[in-house]
């Protein structure tokens, strides 16, 4: 993990985002796999005030990490809510924000005045957050009654990567009808919240924007965008009709995670030997195979495993592609290094890094880098 990259990705994503909108690091998923307590006090020394976290137990330690680096005015978002009474007492003993939305969580508050929430609406994604209108009043006034501070207001859009995104046009005029009921219940929010790396990437963005900052100003907020992939160096591509405007941040972000491993024997192999779990792969030749100590427990995906017709993915091993030879195994795979001069038992092999990336991975394996990231259990 590269605490500068992860420092420069920061600047950049802020710097896009402008000087009024102000940057939550998301570390929930252990910081998407890069380790949450390392990363986020790596984002704290770079300016990173507010921080995501999936659960309370995310939230504990992240805030024990930052009380030790000297963060101590560190904002944490508890970005999945409240499971309930137990969950709200962790919240409050590491000084965490929880996200509501329903009465039951606000119930959970009750006897607890002067707790600061944040109230997230539901403008169309369909999983969590209360919806506008008469769902939202009976909440706000739950709020309200339970003598909360309602510190935030926050969206989530779901199509942030489509440029000139229709849905996101009808998310951003629900979240304006949203905020506006909450002003009209005299509640002064100090943070209006939406959009995600895909948003400040978007050319034709909905997220930290123009359209974002003066929304935040009708009631008198500060706007805040909440990135997690482009922190980490990755970014969904650009899709719609707008896409050929490119990217607004992507050129700028560098991947954080190298992943590394030694190989842990090297064979010659003979034309017509097969090689791993049912035989999917023949050696066309004579070649040189290395074999390294990793599978697919470790997250190295077994979708990137190949036969004779299909290619599969690789590792770098002396500046070289290392094809990865036949099926990926629990904790085996095998890779060609025929081509490559000189590889030893012990060379190192980067297995995510310079040369093999995640979305390389994840275009083979059918996914998002995102999925690829959390998964590497790299010990
Ligand atoms: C995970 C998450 C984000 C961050 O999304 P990225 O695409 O990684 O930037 C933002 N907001 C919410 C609500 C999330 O769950």
């Amino acid at each position: 993990m590269s605490e500068e990259r992860l420092a420069g990705n920061f600047r950049a994503v802020a710097e896009a985002a402008g000087a009024e909108t102000d940057v939550l690091a998301v570390v929930k998923a252990n910081a998407y796999g890069h380790g949450a307590e390392r990363c986020a006090v790596a984002l704290a020394r770079v300016g990173a005030r507010w921080f995501g976290v999936a659960d309370a137990s995310e939230g504990a330690r992240v805030r024990r990490a930052l009380d030790a680096a000297g963060f101590a005015d560190a904002e944490i978002l508890v970005m999945l809510g409240l499971g309930g009474r137990a969950d709200w007492l962790s919240t409050v003993e590491s000084r965490l924000t929880p996200v509501v939305w329903t009465e039951a969580q606000l119930c959970c508050l009750w006897g607890w005045p002067g707790s600061l929430v944040h109230l997230e609406v539901d403008t169309g994604m369909g999983r969590q957050g209360v919806r506008p209108g008469a769902e939202l009043d009976a909440v706000l006034d739950l709020i309200g009654a339970a003598e909360l501070v309602l510190d935030g207001v926050m969206t989530h859009f779901c199509a942030a990567e489509v440029a000139g995104s229709e849905k996101t046009r009808e998310q951003e005029r629900r979240f304006e009808a949203a905020v506006a009921q909450v002003r009209a219940k005299g509640l002064r929010p100090k943070w209006v919240h939406a959009g995600s790396s895909s948003s400040v990437d978007n050319p034709a963005r909905g997220g930290g924007s123009e359209w974002l900052v003066g929304l935040a100003k009708s009631v008198g907020a500060r706007a805040m965008v909440r990135c997690g992939i482009s922190l980490y160096g990755y970014c969904l591509a650009i899709e719609g009709a707008g896409a050929g405007a490119g990217s607004r941040v992507r050129a700028a972000l560098r991947p954080v995670m190298t992943w590394k491993t030694r190989v842990l024997d090297v064979r010659e192999v003979a034309a017509g030997e097969t090689v791993g779990y049912n035989a999917t792969f023949t050696a066309p030749g004579p070649m040189r195979l290395a074999l390294l100590p990793v599978g697919y427990a470790d997250g190295l995906r077994r979708e990137l495993s190949s036969t004779n017709a299909k290619p599969g993915g690789w590792a770098m091993v002396r500046g070289g592609r290392a094809g990865i030879v036949g099926r990926v195994s629990m904790n085996l795979t095998m890779v060609d290094v025929t081509g490559i001069d000189g590889v030893r038992v012990g060379d190192e092999v980067v297995l995510l890094g310079d040369g093999v990336t995640a979305d390389d991975h994840a275009r083979i394996a059918g996914t998002i880098s995102y999925e690829i990231l959390c998964g590497v259990h790299a010990g």
